[in-house]
């Protein structure tokens, strides 16, 4: 197998990958019921969450219109510093939301002090913040973030993008006073695409209540009513569920806190073989992400060369996201990856770089 260190889809365990093709259930009978229980209740402690998590058959993007959809009838806060984060902001605008911005340049942080700012000036329904944003290899301060928003607009339902970071770095749903956690089952969960997660508060969903036209197939108050029932109102994606409820014990069994530490252990590897070999690290210092590094080309190597190289090699990295493409580069370092397969790579990007 190759390892894949683009950041999503990762590489999935062999056995998560079997975990698909055991026999299909009707997803309507008790033998699944208890499988989607189960797998929910499993999934709560990666959001540091007692309450729900809906598990939705989509990608990520899909719970970002979700949120905007339930839980603003008209005003969004975005905070915005990178690809993803965009994103949102024109899911946002695409739902006809009207919307305002805290923004950030690409690689700086969201500053707390700016959102409370923003929601002094109006206390807005919903904020939108991408904890890691993929493009840039940085980690937002979400705790202090949603301590600022919630200390001068209690009201506003906090919205957290955490596709790339949920199950690779801590997150603590309940403690931070957030409302909707999202994430996508590619990423540091190591599941194949097509699922998604969301953990969503009481009061959000309460809120949910009392918003018109919220739509039919990520309507969370009808999602909800089928969740007390261990089931969703279409389809579900039931191998991928199996997958997910099988992924989760292995999560469990390393324990989130080692989890955590491999992904750090791997994160100060590649930052620190970066600075010493003439590249720069696009992400502000403090807030570089654990779960992929946004490498800075500074030398100036030609990066389809160098996938061709490590690809010969069994190997793959991604190319910068958009307008960062060849300024940088991203190795993702989550999943079921190991420091020996990040020394594997950088022994390889040595060598490529030594022809
Ligand atoms: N948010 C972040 C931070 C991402 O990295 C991505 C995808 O890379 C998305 C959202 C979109 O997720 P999906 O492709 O699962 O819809």
């Amino acid at each position: 197998m190759s390892p894949m260190f683009v950041p999503g889809p990762m590489d999935v365990d062999p056995e998560v990958m079997d975990a698909q093709t055991i026999p299909m259930l009707p997803h309507r009978s008790k033998e699944f019921e208890t499988i989607f229980h189960r797998a929910e209740g499993k999934a709560r402690p990666l959001f540091g969450t007692q309450n729900r998590v809906f598990i939705s058959a989509s990608s990520g993007t899909g719970l970002q219109e979700a949120a905007v959809r339930n839980f603003a009838q008209s005003s969004v806060l975005a905070c915005v510093n990178g690809a993803f984060s965009e994103r949102w902001l024109e899911v946002a605008k695409s739902n006809g939301k009207s919307i305002d911005t805290v923004e950030a340049e690409w690689g700086q942080p969201i500053r707390p002090e700016d959102v409370a700012a923003a929601l002094r000036q109006k206390p807005y329904e919903v904020l939108t913040i991408v904890h890691n944003e993929t493009s840039t290899g940085l980690q937002n301060p979400v705790d202090a973030i949603a301590a600022a928003a919630r200390g001068v607009s209690p009201d506003t339902l906090i919205c957290v993008d955490a596709v790339s970071s949920l199950g690779g770095a801590p997150i603590e749903m309940d403690a931070w006073g957030l409302d909707f956690v999202l994430t996508s089952s590619q990423k540091a969960l190591a599941l194949p695409p097509g699922l998604a997660l969301g953990a969503t508060s009481d009061r959000a969903l309460e809120r949910a209540a009392s918003v018109e036209n919220r739509g039919w197939y990520f309507d969370l108050v009808r999602l909800e009513k089928h969740r007390l029932k261990n089931s969703t109102p279409a389809t579900p994606a039931t191998s991928l569920i199996n997958a997910l409820d099988l992924q989760l014990d292995r999560i469990l069994a390393e324990g989130l806190e080692n989890r955590f530490a491999r992904y750090q252990s791997m994160a100060t590897r590649v930052h620190e073989w970066a600075l010493s070999h003439g590249f720069g690290l696009f992400a502000a210092e403090g807030y570089r992400s654990r779960t992929v590094s946004t490498v800075e080309n500074l030398p100036d190597i030609d990066v389809a060369a160098l996938n061709a190289f490590l690809l010969e090699r069994g190997m793959r990295i991604a190319n910068g996201y958009g307008t960062l493409k060849n300024k940088t580069f991203r190795i993702a370092h989550m999943g079921e990856l190991t420091l020996a397969d990040v020394n594997t790579l950088l022994a390889a990007i040595e060598e490529f770089m030594g022809k």
